[in-house]
């Protein structure tokens, strides 16, 4: 079978291939070896702007020269591949070109070049074929364009700038260069949408996009990432005066007038930044960071910026971490509760335990609240330990009753938990369980400073529950404000003196006045007073000569674990010391302070 068309067989006669080749709509252009225009068919002038006059033995070379790559570059052999088809080549594929025409139109192109070759397989030309493809590449084009830029403000999109700060972080990394990343919210774009409409909005928006746009040089990036967000992408920091430049001129740049529809408009903006190296590489959490950054800017007042601090940041996520382990550490029964006697030494007896949480840490050992407490206090699960300590120190409570030591327990309670509407449901409840043992001999210990926080709540909490048998107990007492306002509200019946007071009172006149003047207030508010951190025997005598009986401290006992509380109530002896303050007292006639004595 014959490789060429065989005319002869379908009775054409090249006349008719002629007409047909005028007919159609591929343009075909036949070259000689040389690589010299023999034919064109009319479809191929036009599609390369050609007269037959210019075209007819044109080198092909000159025709290139026409024609533009895919990518907008002059056309080489790579784009145009005539040399490699006439040097036997059969295999070409099929390539897109630009054709411009004198009135700067631009045509796009599939050409598709071949070999012709004879009966023995020697090449005798190549003939190129062209199809008009410029509604194609147009289609293409406008959906490039919506999947990359804002259709409004024209900048780029979300996408567009993730794939920008891709490049630019690999970049750097490689060049060693900073970036930064910009979060840019506007303030008060809502009031000028729903009072001038969203016309007017999408005006504003698009002046914003342009003059944020202007501030930026060439090479970096601003992009619109919905609403009234948008971000600056900023390579090649040199200094962080720079970076600090950028900000400063984006903000001025927006909150610059705007005149829409004849009215004067004013909005700002909130920028949130971070730079890279120093934060993350990760693309995502970069743009996470500076959106938490403006968030920063927004809360402290709207029309500034803020830049990441990845320590903060390093800090939140090992909380996080602590958090889980923290909850796990409930699942697995890991926390215990200690407990401290406090002692009336006047008149010899144990009054009460308090309950001091400790978590055995299966790799750790012992850990005290203090290690990981403060780093929780804001996190949820302090209410769930608050609760576990609660239904424990009750349940270590009816142990002790039933082997005859009828004592109050005193368990610390966050501030979160006790504003919230669930923690007064569980006093309620074990008001409501109304085993007389426990009510009455509940102690709530919470700081003074975190009572002081949100004193109304707090007040009509306290009140409310003591007059029900639950008492509370003003902790750490001194270093909050005591302010003697505060403490008529706070209806707290027993106020416990910071042990830092008590220890140093010994040596410091100034402690010692403060202590003199809490057991005072409480006298004259009529509340218990206790003292903690009672180390030692002259705390105990000092303590008593100012009328303080109630004492808590390694002195009289350390904290004890579960098992040792029983044996040590059981053995309780008062220490005959603790009498001799009095009866000097006593001897030598001396005024003691009123006592308040309501301490059960
Ligand atoms: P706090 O309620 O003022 O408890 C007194 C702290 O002083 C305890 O420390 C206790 O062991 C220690 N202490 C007692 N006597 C002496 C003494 O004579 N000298 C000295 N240097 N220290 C003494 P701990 O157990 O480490 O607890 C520290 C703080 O952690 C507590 O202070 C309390 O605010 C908080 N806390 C303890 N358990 C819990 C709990 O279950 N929940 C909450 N929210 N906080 C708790
Ligand atoms: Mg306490
Ligand atoms: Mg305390």
């Amino acid at each position: 079978m014959s490789e060429s068309f065989p005319t002869d067989f379908v009775g054409l006669d090249s006349g008719r291939v002629s007409s047909i080749l005028r007919t159609i709509e591929e343009g075909i252009l036949l070259w000689n070896t040389d690589g010299y225009l023999m034919y064109a068919n009319p479809a191929a002038l036009v599609h390369f702007n050609d007269s037959e006059e210019r075209s007819t033995g044109c080198h092909w070379s000159l025709l290139a020269q026409r024609c533009l790559s895919a990518e907008g570059l002059p056309c080489d052999g790579e784009c145009f591949p005539l040399d490699r088809v006439l040097a036997g080549d059969a295999n070409t594929r099929p390539v897109r070109l630009q054709v411009r025409s004198a009135e700067d139109q631009v045509r796009w192109l599939r050409v598709h070049t071949q070999p012709l070759t004879d009966i023995h397989g020697a090449v005798t030309g190549a003939v190129c074929s062209s199809v008009d493809v410029t509604r194609q590449v147009e289609q293409e084009n406008s959906l490039k364009l919506q999947a990359h830029f804002d259709t409004l403000t024209g900048l780029p999109n979300r996408v567009l700038f993730s794939d920008r700060l891709d490049q630019a972080l690999a970049h750097a990394r490689r060049h060693r260069e900073n970036l930064a990343v910009y979060m840019l919210d506007l303030d008060g774009f809502k009031i000028v949408n729903d009072s001038l409409g969203h016309p007017s909005g999408d005006q504003l928006l698009r002046e914003v996009a342009r003059r944020l746009h202007d501030s930026l040089r060439g090479d970096d990036t601003a992009a619109r990432l919905g609403g009234d967000e948008f971000a600056l992408l900023i390579g090649d920091l040199k200094t962080s005066g720079q970076c600090e430049q950028v900000v400063k001129r984006a903000l001025d740049a927006v909150g610059a007038p705007y005149f829409i529809d004849g009215a004067e408009v004013r909005v700002t903006a909130s920028i949130g930044v971070t730079l890279f190296p120093g934060d993350t590489m990760d693309p995502d959490q970069l743009l996470r960071h500076a959106d938490q950054a403006m968030y920063k800017a927004k809360q402290a007042g709207k029309n500034r910026f803020s830049i990441f601090d990845p320590t903060l940041e390093s800090r939140a996520r090992a909380n996080l971490g602590l958090i889980r382990k923290i909850e796990q550490a409930l699942e697995r029964q890991e926390f215990v509760l200690h407990y401290q006697p406090k002692v009336d030494c006047r008149a010899g007896r144990v009054v009460g335990l308090e309950a001091l949480l400790r978590w055995n840490h299966p790799v750790l050992g012992q850990r005290m609240p203090g290690e990981f407490l403060p780093l929780i206090e804001h996190e949820d699960v302090i209410v769930s330990i608050g609760d576990w300590v609660i239904d424990e120190a009750l349940r270590e409570q009816a142990r002790l009753r039933a082997a005859g030591h009828e004592l109050t327990i005193s368990v610390n309670i966050a501030a979160r938990q006790l504003v919230r509407r669930q923690f007064a449901e569980r006093l309620e409840a074990i008001v409501g369980e109304g085993c007389a043992g426990s009510v009455g001999r509940l102690e709530i210990e919470i700081l003074e400073s975190a009572a002081l926080e949100d004193i109304g709540t707090v007040s009509g909490l306290i009140a409310g529950f003591q007059k029900r048998g639950i008492r509370f107990a003003l902790d750490d007492f001194g270093t909050g404000y005591s302010s003697l306002v505060h403490l008529k509200r706070l209806a707290a019946g027993v106020l416990k003196i910071d042990q830092d007071f008590v220890r140093d009172m010994l040596d410091d006149p100034g402690d010692l006045a403060i202590v003199q003047g809490v057991v005072g207030l409480a006298a004259a508010f009529r509340r218990d007073v206790v003292a903690e951190g009672v180390e030692d025997m002259e705390h105990v005598r000092m303590l008593l000569s100012i009328g303080c009986d109630v004492m808590q401290g390694y002195g009289i006992s350390r904290p004890l674990p579960v098992e040792a509380v029983e044996p040590w109530l059981r053995n309780f002896k008062p220490d005959p010391r603790w009498q001799a303050p009095l009866a000097e007292a006593a001897r030598s006639g001396a005024a003691l302070l009123p006592r308040t004595g309501r301490l059960r």
